[in-house]
């Protein structure tokens, strides 16, 4: 159990010491990342500070409806921007990562950086690059704990709906609207917060889930059409994209996100990955039923990570050759993976 009492006391210090406060999510940052970065930005706002955001590199498309995110300094984007926000800051708040890595192009920049650290994250085996680390591998989210954080700050529930809805979005994209996760009684406790402050979670799950375009269809049937290979003597299964699939389907960011998780809905298959071709390497999510730990799977076999049903990585080689590499992966753990399942 978190020490509430202890790291509300500290964000309390913080946020009053700190003139210049930076938010900065992961790269590739999915609804967890912004939602917590975003609900982050609306409370310190709220208080009358000078808050800032990051994130490495673009946001995918179905997050671009949130209120702030026009806020959101993109990285990769302008670079120089980010560098001198990055300097004149006096306390960065990373948000949903614990690796710097995770930082993409800014690792240097933000490691470097003369301002304290905070971590605010749910990921197991943190990295030591911070001055307060505030993480809790049994929440469903970020923004689960955010909104606990917060609450005790605000000395209440903080029912501004941008940032309810932000809280809410990181939620239900990190357990795939409560399919899976580690959500608990306490998870449904914060909604009951969220829903008192007026959250519409129907408007929420059409703009997050079902607002997609029809060649994001076309290439969802494509996938599990011609590109899905079951290897069903190891409960395993897995999809793999190149650049010319994704050209073909007009992909946008964001397009692919859930794609990883349908193989699992096949019996017997406890373990689904996915891989998709990208400038220089290829991009790499793993899932899971039941015991099979593919974010032990992501480190052992490929440096990468996350939570025991859902993780991922980056590995710079061609797609060919990472499939030869995964399947040989898959026979060593194959034992592991046929005894896993719901
Ligand atoms: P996704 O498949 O949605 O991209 O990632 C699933 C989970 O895996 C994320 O929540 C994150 O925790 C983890 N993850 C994804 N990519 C990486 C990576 O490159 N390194 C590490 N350490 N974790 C990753
Ligand atoms: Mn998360």
């Amino acid at each position: 159990m978190l020490d509430l009492a202890k790291y509300t006391k500290e964000l309390s210090i913080q946020f009053k010491a700190a003139g210049n406060i930076l938010l900065v999510c992961h790269v590739n940052p999915d609804g967890d990342a912004i939602g917590s970065q975003l609900a982050l930005y609306h409370y310190l706002k709220s208080t009358g500070k000078n808050v800032e955001m990051i994130s490495p590199n673009y946001l995918q498309e179905f997050l671009k409806w949130m209120k702030g995110v026009d806020k959101i300094n993109i990285f990769i984007k302008d670079r120089n921007g980010c560098r001198s926000i990055i300097f004149k800051s006096d306390l960065i708040i990373m948000l949903d990562f614990n690796q710097p890595g995770r930082l993409g192009e800014m690792e240097e920049l933000v490691v470097a950086s003369k301002a304290r650290k905070i971590i605010i994250d749910h990921h197991l085996n943190s990295a030591d690059f911070s001055d307060l680390l505030i993480s809790d591998p049994t929440k469903c989210s970020t923004s689960e704990l955010l909104h606990q954080l917060i609450t005790s700050l605000n000395n209440g529930p903080f029912k501004e709906i941008a940032f309810a809805e932000a809280i809410y979005v990181g939620i239900v994209t990190d357990t795939g609207n409560f399919n899976h996760g580690s959500y608990t009684g306490e998870t449904f406790r914060t909604i009951a917060d969220l829903l008192d402050a007026g959250i519409n979670k129907e408007r929420i799950f059409n703009l997050v889930f079902n607002n997609f375009s029809a060649d994001r269809m076309r290439l969802h049937g494509f996938a599990l059409n011609e590109r899905m290979i079951i290897l069903e003597e190891y409960g395993a299964a897995y999809i793999s994209l190149t650049k010319e699939d994704l050209k073909k389907y007009n992909y946008k960011k964001g397009d692919t996100e859930g794609f990883v998780n349908l193989p699992l809905s096949i019996s017997g298959i406890n373990f689904s990955a996915f891989f998709v071709e990208k400038e220089g390497f290829i991009k790499l999510s793993f899932r899971s039923k039941g015991s099979f730990s593919v974010s032990e799977f992501a480190e052992k076999y490929f440096g990468g990570g996350g939570h025991r049903n859902a993780s991922g990585g980056d590995h710079y080689d061609t797609l060919e050759n990472t499939l030869v590499y995964f399947l040989m992966a898959v026979k060593s753990e194959g034992h592991k993976i046929k005894s896993s399942g719901p």
